[in-house]
């Protein structure tokens, strides 16, 4: 069993790890809040709020690990009689925070655990990929790396996702799996309408060419975007820009 990291932030202990979600895949999130405070708003912030689970965005940006984590999905994997094939991480945190080595250790260790059980698994992140996810020996499954990205202007960055890593270093670190063998992925959403944030969606798309995937959708849970006229008209404009650039470049492309 890989090595629980040494944990220096606190932490919060839970019963259960792996779950099957709303969406019908299997998740792990093994941090309670996220130091990236994307304002777009945060689902999984609003939610976690909304539960109690924490009182405010400052709160929210203060990442907690799940201590017994990896001490919990080993004792989860051995009792399951049925394996799921992939598990996601993660769908309310993000496993590559950035500034939180220790999330990254955690990270890394349970997608070794479940690669060492013939699982494979998904990673999105908004922090930086880390160089280690390219080793087959430590993960042997075909896992699938990706970034989330809807601009590659650093200003959009400072005000929707203020924590975040800078577009150019998600890129860089996904490029360098990419080039190491690996499987990438491109998610982009939620894709911002002209009124959010005006740019050219020619170059965000070209930024990740190189992907394998590229996963394309709105942006959600805000009343700006729902008022905004002609939002529904520059998604559609927008979506055949993805469906065109995914078949010119060989890319799996899914518009959501
Ligand atoms: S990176 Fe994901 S989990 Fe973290 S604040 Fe942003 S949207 Fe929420």
């Amino acid at each position: 069993m890989p090595d629980t990291p040494e944990i220096r932030v606190e932490s919060i202990q839970r019963k259960s790890l792996l779950y099957r979600s709303g969406l019908g895949f299997h998740c792990i999130n093994h941090v309670l809040g996220c130091s990236h405070g994307c304002r777009y708003p945060c689902y999984a912030f609003l939610m976690a709020r909304h539960h109690g689970r924490v009182r405010d965005y400052a709160e929210w940006c203060r990442p907690r690990l799940v201590g017994n984590a990896v001490d919990l999905l080993d004792r989860e994997l051995r009792r399951k009689r049925t394996l799921p094939r992939r598990v996601h991480l993660c769908l309310t945190t993000d496993p590559f925070m950035v500034g939180h080595p220790e999330v990254e250790a955690l990270s890394l260790a349970i997608i070794e655990r479940l690669n060492r059980s013939r699982i494979s698994v998904s990673v999105l992140t908004k922090g930086r990929l880390p160089a280690a996810l390219a080793d087959r020996r430590r993960f042997p499954c075909d896992n699938t790396y990706g970034i989330s990205l809807v601009s590659v202007d650093e200003a959009f960055r400072q005000e929707w996702e203020p924590g975040a890593a800078p577009a150019a270093d998600r890129i860089a670190a996904v490029r360098r799996l990419h080039e190491g063998g690996r499987r990438t992925l491109a998610h982009m959403e939620p894709y911002p309408t002209p009124g959010v944030f005006e740019q050219d969606l020619d170059e965000v798309l070209a930024s990740v060419a190189f992907v394998d995937e590229i996963y394309f959708s709105g942006w959600n849970y805000n009343p700006r975007v729902s008022e905004e006229r002609g939002a529904r008209a520059s998604y559609a404009r927008a979506a055949t820009i993805v469906r065109e650039f995914c078949a010119r470049h060989g890319i799996e492309g899914t518009v959501g």
